[in-house]
């Protein structure tokens, strides 16, 4: 499995000139990739070099599945020879696609709406596995598009990107510095661990924070969220005003809504007055229908019930967004990414 700081130290040991570790950089982080591997890449290298060199690509296979609308796409990857897949989904809008990435294989967290949650936890995805990722949307665009659509990734696919922050982190670096994705065009979404969250805020990072609230009580996040059962929100909540001591940037709360659990007008009034005890004007609630899918045994709100939601939250002036539910048909929308899809 190629990691790329074992593979710098090896171009160093044997004796490579510095400018070998470049071109392999231009090489592996390649916006025209068509396909894996791409071998004429590095013909210009000697033969001893190239002979020395562990593969350079983890991923085997992936299978690309579309939206019949054409507004998103899921790819989904095997790593090496077991029986290892990762998702990652692709939103296209107006004039600029969205890449959701994973940060692990599966999830521990169990969240009882999501897909992968319900599938239990395989292992955590290596940075490099997570730039494939990317690079898998690079192949699939330069066949369909223009690769250079890509304006935003956001960590919202399988896993919790906290409990692999050190991979994630190093890929999100990378990404930044070989393919010019900028900081604030990432968005990390957490379940919510308090002090990873206070970790992250005391980055000099302009990289966003996302936020999965879900409740505005312990009582029915506890039923929704196991991690509600180790933190709760008084400690949550904390690490978002702590957020904010450090950062004056937007925070999203994303809130999905399922009938009958949590989306009550009393519920939503809870959030409501934790966001005016907070700062009001810098959280934005990310209002998001659930997606029903087979692993879970909840439904959607009416549309009358997220009428009244609206109401609530534009009487009281509080910042919010319905988001899209790309994906829905191909089990790439919010919560329905799942190693069996
Ligand atoms: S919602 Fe996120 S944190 Fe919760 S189980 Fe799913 S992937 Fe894990």
């Amino acid at each position: 499995m190629i990691n790329l700081i074992d593979l710098q130290k090896h171009l160093e040991v044997q004796g490579a000139p510095a400018y070998r570790w470049r071109q392999f950089l231009d090489y592996y982080f390649s916006w025209d990739l068509k396909a894996w591997p791409n071998v004429d890449a590095l013909q210009t290298w000697p033969k001893t070099l190239k002979n020395d060199l562990p593969a350079l690509h983890n991923v085997t296979e992936i299978k690309y599945l579309e939206s019949a609308d054409q507004r998103s796409a899921k790819a989904i990857i095997k790593y090496g020879d077991d029986d290892k897949w990762g998702e990652t989904v692709l939103m296209r809008y107006h004039n600029y696609d969205t890449i959701c990435l994973s940060s692990q294989l599966g999830c521990p967290l169990n969240c009882k709406f999501c897909a992968t949650g319900q599938g239990g936890f395989i292992r955590n995805l290596t940075a490099e596995e997570i730039i494939e990722q990317f690079q898998a949307w690079l192949i699939y665009l330069n066949q369909n598009g223009k690769a250079d659509s890509i304006k935003n990734l956001v960590f919202m696919g399988m896993g919790e990107p906290f409990l692999n922050w050190s991979e994630v982190k190093r890929a999100i670096e990378y990404l930044h510095d070989n393919y010019g994705i900028g900081h604030r065009h990432i968005t990390i979404s957490t379940a919510g661990l308090p002090d990873k969250i206070k970790e992250f805020s005391d980055l000099d990072w302009p990289v966003n924070l996302a936020i999965s609230l879900h409740a505005g009580s312990d009582a029915v996040r506890q039923k929704i969220m196991p991690i509600a059962n180790t933190y709760n929100l008084n400690q949550l909540w904390d690490s978002i005003n702590y957020y904010f001591g450090k950062h004056r940037r937007k925070l999203f709360l994303e809130y999905i809504l399922i009938e009958h659990l949590n989306d009550s007008v009393g519920e939503m009034r809870l959030v409501v007055e934790r966001i005016k005890k907070s700062e009001r004007k810098l959280l934005h609630v990310n209002m998001i229908p659930y997606n029903p899918h087979s692993a879970a045994d909840f439904q959607s709100s009416s549309a009358e019930q997220l009428r009244r939601l609206e109401a609530l939250l534009k009487d009281e002036k509080i910042h919010y967004t319905w988001r899209d539910s790309l994906g829905q048909e191909i089990g790439g929308a919010c919560g329905q990414l799942s190693k069996n899809s």
